[in-house]
């Protein structure tokens, strides 16, 4: 039996996690229309290749990837395209980006779809596939995953595939391990090719014995299948990878750099559909729980409005505020009419029952209580202090990079003191002095620049007059 670790701190929230599981994946019905963002990964926004009125089929390129960091968007069911414009998007601040709005015409009629046998492709091609079909980690982060599933000279011995999904209430990873366990042994295959690994591991965390099973079943000698301990939150990259290999990811650094890549689950399965039947990333599975009549994982297609959701899963007349994510690392949408994203991996239907109110925050006391559950070894506490007292420069200091913003400081202060909204404020400021800092250097070397070439111009004109000057002189003599 394998040697697991742990990792410090972490703590053991209500899980939530039954009621969603109670039945298996729906697939909603055809909304009358999808709003699908252009910006739903981590990069450069994809760029518009469709125009207003044209009929796109499913599975059609509609945005296609700009620079290198950057994923293609797809269009999700056939239709006609109804507008290009600045649309509420799923963000804390209520932001508007550019989205593609589809009237989906009900056919679901595909382009045409081309599969890739991967043992006889090279990866470099692979990884083209993914990018054009707009992989993207499903986990929560977005990364795109060719870039991830390119090892530029490092040799990764260990491929990671997380099933932990250590937050409370989100149960989609559950239910598609269940449901479609081979798909993921498959698409981890495909990783393992791509990236000349040793070895894969999965990490499930030992609250989800059905899925342990399936997996087990489906993935023979493929994978090692292994149950995790079930603590929030183990289903962290470096904190999963620590328990299943002891191998400690220091702050700053990649796990790549270690010889471990680490990919969720479902990010697996897109791989699979990608290349071995062409399809892009066009739907995912996500959770729709909390105050609704039929908690459930629905089978989404990007671009449905997460009203529409709520909708199928019953909605109560009382509520209508959700969270996106899970109630530890999720945020409150502003409103419920925005479209479902790629990183849309459950919606929590708020009542005053399940969250009531917060109490007031109080004074720090200096319990250390944050410390002791901060599963990346920090000083919660001081991190506090520093923020709140807009002294950035010590927070740095301190690590605040490092935080991965878990909650669980938060969730355990006596003080009620909402510490994560003071990290993200201050990296949220850190950021944007780098960027004032960065705009007004480029701004000073643009003015330096500029002088130069005055001064330049001046002397090549001086050297000129003196040069036609002498010629004159010259030709007098
Ligand atoms: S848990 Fe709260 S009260 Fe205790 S030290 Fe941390 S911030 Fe202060
Ligand atoms: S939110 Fe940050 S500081 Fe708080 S426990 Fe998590 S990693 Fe530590």
């Amino acid at each position: 039996m394998r040697k697991l670790y742990h990792f410090n701190g972490g703590v053991h929230p209500p899980q939530h996690k039954s009621e969603s599981t109670r039945h298996p994946i729906i697939k909603p019905p055809l909304p009358e229309k999808l709003v699908i963002p252009l910006h739903q990964h981590i990069g450069n926004t994809a760029k518009p290749v469709v125009s207003k009125g044209e009929r796109v089929l499913k599975g059609q390129k509609i945005g296609r990837a700009e620079g290198y960091v950057s994923s293609a968007i797809h269009a999700p069911t056939s239709g006609t395209i109804l507008s290009i414009e600045q649309e509420p998007v799923p963000h804390p601040s209520g932001l508007r980006d550019l989205c593609i709005s589809l009237e989906p015409d009900g056919m679901e009629e595909w382009i045409e779809l081309q599969p890739v046998d991967y043992l006889n492709t090279d990866p470099s091609t692979l990884r083209n596939r993914l990018r054009d079909a707009g992989v993207v980690g499903l986990g929560g982060a977005v990364f795109p995953s060719f870039i991830k599933l390119n090892p530029s000279n490092r040799k990764i011995r260990t491929l990671v595939l997380n099933g932990a999904e250590c937050e409370p209430y989100i149960t989609c990873d559950d239910m598609l391990m269940r449901q479609r366990a081979a798909e993921i042994v498959e698409g981890a295959k495909i990783m393992r090719h791509m990236l000349q690994a040793d070895e894969i591991l999965l990490g499930i965390e030992d609250n989800k014995p059905e899925a342990i099973a399936a997996m087990k079943a489906a993935s023979g000698d493929e994978m090692e299948v292994v149950a995790v301990p079930t603590i929030y939150p183990g289903g962290g990259a470096k904190q999963l990878i620590r328990v299943l290999t002891g191998i400690e990811v220091p702050a700053g650094e990649r796990s790549t750099d270690l010889g471990v890549q680490c990919f969720n689950v479902a990010t697996a399965a897109s791989v699979y559909r990608a290349v071995r039947y062409g399809e892009p990333l066009i739907s995912r599975i996500v959770t729709i729980a909390g105050n609704v009549a039929n908690p459930g994982n629905y089978e989404a297609l990007i671009g449905t409005m997460i009203d529409h959701l709520i909708l199928q899963a019953g909605k109560n007349e009382e509520e209508n505020v959700a969270i996106m994510g899970g109630p530890m690392m999720g945020f409150d949408l502003p409103s419920v009419r925005v479209p479902l994203v790629k990183a849309t991996n459950c919606i929590i239907v708020k009542s005053e029952k399940l969250f009531p109110k917060r109490p007031a925050p109080m004074p720090c006391i200096r319990c250390g209580r944050c410390a002791e559950s901060c599963p990346a070894d920090l000083q919660p506490q001081e991190l506090y202090w520093f923020s709140k007292a807009g002294n950035f420069g010590k927070a740095q200091e301190y690590a605040l990079f490092d935080c991965i913003e878990c909650g669980c400081c938060s969730y355990v202060c006596p003080s009620s003191i909402p510490l994560v909204q003071f990290y993200r404020y201050a990296k949220s400021e850190i950021w944007a002095q780098e960027r004032e800092k960065k705009a007004s250097d480029l701004a000073r070397i643009r003015h330096d620049f500029r002088i130069e070439r005055i001064e330049r111009e001046k002397r090549e004109k001086a050297e000129r007059l003196a040069q036609k000057s002498a010629k004159a002189g010259s030709e007098q003599e």
